[in-house]
């Protein structure tokens, strides 16, 4: 077998380049796989930016992908066959700490995210935990299989916030994130799910997917909100803009009781009106990633096909491994795209 592949390396900050790099050697408990597609996330672009709080350079970026089981050891192994088509969780975490003993591992106390602390999959080859690797059907299409990490996040979310069939959602911030949570809320039963998206080019796109949508820069934005929920304010408030007026928008458009979820990462610590939390006994949870359990739940979601026609409609265009520099450089870009993704040869 080769002992060399091609991937797309940070050396360091804003510096992106295809290389031939050593292909990972497994350790105990780890599989190899041959990537055949990953999508291009945010915190990739964060990463190569050097605003990745705790990213290590030089660094292979790409968490969200599928390919080819070529071997796998430790324990698990057993019921992986060389040749199945796999996806997996996009971390190493330690499986021994309390939080992993309790099933969240997504906030291990030793956790190193893929793409970020270890290599990622804009390679040929990406190695992960055995133990994390899930089979899928040999007919399913792999470009959506490569949205089973995003729909993992947004599956977390939903399931983290207590949602239930008949309440209403806000989601603020339409990007690939939130428009996954909007669509899995949607399933999850929500009678109302709205979305506040700056970008005319995401609000269209939500409203083709049947999603109301409000423009938070419109003079009227509060009155449309208001007149959304008779002024009664949404039951869950899913906060993915990660800035400063999203996160006030949240709280403030939250119903009494109501549960406000902290998705969007930020940089500086955000102002929370205190006093509107304490008035309408509102609740508030942050959500990291995803836990291994909603990533079980997002393959089979991906399996039964549900809402594969919606998340298909995610998919903007795909790029080889050769062109993975002019990838970068279009989704560092805003524009009229939601996911775009790199081919492996
Ligand atoms: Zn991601
Ligand atoms: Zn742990």
């Amino acid at each position: 077998m080769k002992t060399e592949m091609k991937a797309g390396v940070i050396a360091s900050k804003n510096s992106l380049h295809l290389k031939t790099v050593p292909i990972p050697v497994l350790q105990d408990g780890e599989a190899l796989i041959r990537v055949r597609y990953c999508g291009i996330c945010g915190s990739d672009i964060h990463v190569l930016r050097g605003e990745h709080p705790t990213a290590q350079f030089p660094v292979i970026p790409g968490h969200e992908f599928v390919g080819e089981l070529v071997e796998a050891k430790g324990p698990g192994a057993s019921r992986l066959t060389p040749g199945d088509m796999v996806v997996a969780q996009p971390f190493f975490s330690c499986g021994n700490c309390e939080p992993c003993a309790q099933g969240h591992d997504n906030v291990c106390r030793d956790l190193h995210f893929m793409g970020a602390h270890c290599d990622g999959a804009f390679a040929e080859y990406v190695k992960v935990l055995t133990r994390k690797v899930y089979t899928i059907p040999k007919e399913m299409d792999l470009r959506l299989a490569a949205l089973t990490e995003p729909v993992a996040v947004a599956m977390h979310d939903v399931r983290r916030s207590g949602l239930q069939a008949g309440q209403t959602a806000l989601v603020i911030g339409g990007g690939p994130i939130g428009m996954l949570i909007a669509m899995v809320a949607r399933h999850a039963g929500a009678r109302r799910v709205v979305i506040s998206e700056i970008s005319e080019f995401r609000r269209a796109f939500a409203e083709k997917l049947r999603f109301e949508t409000v423009n938070p820069l419109d003079a009227d934005f509060d009155a449309q909100l208001q007149a959304k929920t008779e002024g009664k304010g949404f039951d869950v408030c899913f906060e993915v803009s990660g800035s400063k007026p999203g996160i006030a928008a949240a709280v403030q458009y939250c119903t009494i009781g109501g549960m406000v979820m902290v998705i969007g990462m930020t940089k500086e610590p955000y102002p929370v009106n205190l006093s509107a939390m304490f008035a309408k006994e509102l609740r508030m949870q942050g959500v990291r990633s995803h836990a291994q359990y909603n990533f079980i739940g997002a393959v089979e979601l991906l399996k039964s096909g549900a809402l594969n026609d919606a998340f298909a409609t995610m998919i903007s265009a795909e790029y080889p491994l050769e062109q993975i520099v002019e990838a970068f450089d279009r989704a560092q870009v805003p524009g009229d795209y939601f996911k775009l993704l790199v081919r492996m040869p």
